[in-house]
């Protein structure tokens, strides 16, 4: 088994020296010969290449270097290089400099620093920044016709034997520019063999157009809606936070985190839509990082109707073309205003001016595979660098913020009022120990209370929406053998296996793992022994469909609804009114905005408040709270029927009552008394292997050198929640230290010199939010 060392991120050296030149002994000035190059690899450190004659080579330039019997791409960082490493005369040269301007240097920080903070490799963080690398080079220029000029030409054109076809080749291209010779084929309605024809008489040539990225900036002069009095003083506040990062001078720090605090429907997009403007104005870039990007499709509608344009996307499920443009607007600063997900964070903007984390509270900012960083924090650490305002705008926002509010370093400004006259929804809770949901004839279990069928019916007779939300996909979550008991598993990890009726499969929510649904027990071997136990929504909707047989309803989940495109053809359907009834995993929670939708019914309040997860509470206050968000937001007032069995729980509490405030308060303390984040600090340690004596074996290593110390403490090694995933054994470890205390460095001396076997992962996880 070979062996590797593990490799954590040093601290970022300050640049000791930045620029073309750099002095030698001597005194004189001389081109740099060295560069160090970071590659965008699982690599901590940079290598150095030699600098060819003639080539300019700043920090941050975009170059391609051989690496090994490869070529790849990478970005000259700062510093001299290290002759110590390899000769001068060794060295490899840089083969080529990209035609983009340099990573700024603000961004080349930013990388160190998260590297440094979430103990993970540069270069996978400058992965991150290249995606791919494609945008380092222009879109290929598109073959285009013309007509040819000059004498020749004129003869070419009288010899010519006319046909109608050609004919209306020439029409289409008289006293016109060159046109790609698809479009041209396309006009004149005729094939590429007329076109070639055309162009072997003389009479046609062929150019090359350059691709413009066809990128519009946002018209910030059209005016948005009027504001209200309090929407207007938060604009005005986050104006000013504007103004004194883009004024002239520069040299003063911008920097500010803003908690945009309003109630759902309260306005929260208009007031930030005024500070884009504003940055806008000043001729700076905007970020805004969202959770999800999958389900905008309204934010992107809303963003263009305020400003003229759509905003620049970036997420995964740009495809190749779409991420080259998107890449070099930025890079270029055509980009305006750049809306994406976590990984927008590491677009190298030139001109960044304002960054807005919309629903900051989203765990999904939080990526946990790979580099692990909290996409919402690193924001922060991005406006720093950058000296720049940054907006966390949230209904729920997380514990985190609000503590920060309270200690001062964050500012405040709340919106406490619906806009227009949309009440808040009144929320109530079901019992369900009192409210046990009565069987519906021909299904097995059911899960709707007689209060909450009420309630429906009530909804479809007023010629009103409605919405369950239910945070399991599929049909059941469990399939069990009546027989013998037994449970279908997944053979790679621990984890049921979760029936999907529509799909006519069983599958793995962790490893992707697929079967049909055997026809007999593969325990016992008893035929249609096999029954689904528990609700998923595919399920809701069979109970819905047998108990309202003309209502028109629609399941939704992340395995119904994929991509842009599906959610905002869904969304349409039901602005539209040709839905009656939604039925929703945590994707129907999120942002939309429905004036018909009066109802919402959650199915299992309880579901979040389970498992060892230390936000459990948090997470689930501000999903239940943004699912009855949704109801009522136009002049109907909004129902919520929350199902549970623990009305007295602090979260249902919390929800029937309206009291964030009371709610957080509360957990703060909860929180306090545990000495969890945010009063204390965490980082996990994932060790996996498919052999778990060879994981264990390391883990006992590193139990016996485990840090010691005043304000540190050391849980674990445990078997993970999830004991087996894609057949690797994992093992926890969990490192707490005081509030006050780095954590990075407690690490790094717990890991130095250790030596991994080829086949162990480690992951180091600053910050948890996942505890699997
Ligand atoms: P939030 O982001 O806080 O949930 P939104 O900005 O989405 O709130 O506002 C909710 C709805 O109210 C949206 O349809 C929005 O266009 C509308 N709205 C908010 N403020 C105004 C205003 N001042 N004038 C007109 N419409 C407004
Ligand atoms: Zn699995």
């Amino acid at each position: 088994m070979p062996e590797r060392r593990a490799t954590v991120a040093r601290e970022p050296s300050e640049p000791a020296f930045e620029g073309l030149l750099q002095r030698k002994s001597s005194d004189q000035l001389v081109p740099r010969e060295r560069v160090p190059v970071l590659l965008p690899l699982p690599l901590g450190g940079t290598y150095d290449y030699k600098v060819p004659t003639g080539l300019e080579l700043e920090p941050g330039a975009c170059v391609t270097v051989p690496l090994g019997r490869r070529e790849v791409v990478g970005v000259v960082w700062d510093g001299e290089g290290d002759p110590e490493s390899v000769s001068n005369k060794r060295l490899r040269p840089v083969l080529q400099r990209h035609d983009v301007p340099p990573l700024p240097t603000v961004h080349r920080r930013f990388i160190d620093w998260v590297a440094a903070y979430s103990l993970s490799e540069r270069g996978v963080l400058l992965r991150t920044a290249l995606a791919g690398g494609r945008g380092l080079t222009p879109p290929r220029p598109v073959a285009a016709l013309r007509l040819r000029e000059g004498e020749d030409a004129e003869q070419a054109r009288a010899a010519l034997r006319m046909t109608p076809a050609r004919r209306r080749v020439l029409d289409e291209l008289a006293d016109g520019p060159a046109r790609p010779s698809a479009d041209l084929a396309r006009a004149a309605a005729v094939g590429t063999g007329v076109l070639r024809g055309l162009q072997d008489a003389g009479v046609l040539e062929l150019v090359s157009l350059p691709v413009s990225l066809g990128i519009e900036r946002p018209d910030w002069r059209r005016r948005g809606p009027k504001l209200s009095a309090s929407q207007a003083k938060a604009a005005e506040a986050l104006r000013d936070a504007v103004r004194s990062a883009t004024s002239a001078e520069t040299s003063e720090d911008g920097f500010s985190v803003t908690l945009l605090d309003g109630v759902t429907g309260s306005g929260k997009t208009e007031v930030y839509h005024e500070a884009i403007a504003e940055t806008l104005a000043a001729g700076r870039q905007v970020l805004v990082l969202l959770p999800e990007i999958a389900l905008t499709a309204q934010w992107l509608e809303r963003f263009a109707a305020r400003f003229g344009v759509p905003p620049v996307e970036w997420h995964s499920d740009l495809g190749p073309r779409q991420r080259q443009r998107a890449w070099r607007a930025v890079a270029f600063g055509d980009a305006g205003v750049v809306v994406g997900a976590r990984s927008a964070l590491f677009l190298p903007f030139p001109r960044l001016g304002l960054i807005v984390v919309d629903e900051e509270h989203e765990a999904a900012f939080k990526q946990d595979d790979g580099a692990c960083y909290h996409a919402r924090d690193m924001a922060v650490v991005r406006a720093r660098l950058g000296k720049i305002p940054i907006v966390l705008a949230s209904a729920t926002p997380s514990l985190e913020s609000v503590m920060n509010v309270r200690d001062g370093r964050y500012g405040h400004l709340e919106l406490t009022q619906r806009h227009g006259s949309a009440g808040l929804p009144q929320v109530e809770l079901v019992d369900l120990k009192r409210n046990i949901p009565k069987r519906v004839e021909d299904l097995g279990q059911s899960w709707l209370s007689d209060p909450l069928r009420a309630r429906l019916k009530e909804t479809f007779a007023a010629g009103e929406q409605a919405m369950l939300f239910l945070n399991r996909r599929g049909y059941a979550p469990l399939t069990l053998c009546r027989r013998c008991g037994h449970r279908l598993a997944c053979p790679n990890c621990t984890a049921w296996l979760v029936e999907h009726r529509l799909a006519a499969r069983l599958q793995c929510h962790h490893c992707g793992f697929r079967s049909r649904l055997p026809e007999r027990c593969p325990e016992c071997d008893a035929e249609g022994s096999l029954a689904a136990c528990g609700p998923g929504v595919e399920r809701l909707g069979e109970e819905v469909r047998a108990l309202f047989p003309e209502v028109r309803s629609q399941v939704v989940s992340s395995d119904s609804v994929m991509g842009p495109q599906a959610a905002m053809e869904l969304l349409q359907a039901v602005g539209a009114g040709e839905v009656d009834l939604l039925i929703g995993t945590q994707i129907v929670a999120k942002g939309h905005h429905f004036p018909k939708l009066t109802c919402v019914g959650v199915v299992d309040a309880d579901l979040g408040l389970t498992g060892g997860d230390l936000r459990a509470a948090e997470r689930s206050f501000q999903l239940l709270h943004q699912v009855a968000g949704r109801s009522g937001r136009a002049e109907r007032a909004g129902r919520v029927l929350v199902q549970t069995y623990e009305p007295e729980h602090p979260v249902m509490q919390a929800l029937a009552s309206g009291e964030r405030d009371r709610f957080l308060e509360s957990e703060a303390e909860v929180r306090r008394l545990a000495g969890m984040p945010p009063f204390s600090r965490l980082v996990a340690l994932v060790l996996s292997d498919p052999d778990p004596e060879r994981v264990d074996e390391l883990c006992a290593t590193l139990a016996r050198r485990a840090p010691r110390g005043e304000g540190i403490e050391v849980l674990g090694p445990a078997p993970a929640p999830l004991a087996i995933l894609r057949r690797r054994h994992r093992r926890r470890f969990l490192l707490r230290t005081r509030r006050e205390m780095a954590p990075q460095p407690i690490i790094r001396d717990w890991l130095a010199g250790l030596r991994l076997p080829g086949s162990l992962r480690l992951q180091i996880d600053v910050d948890p939010y996942s505890f699997v």
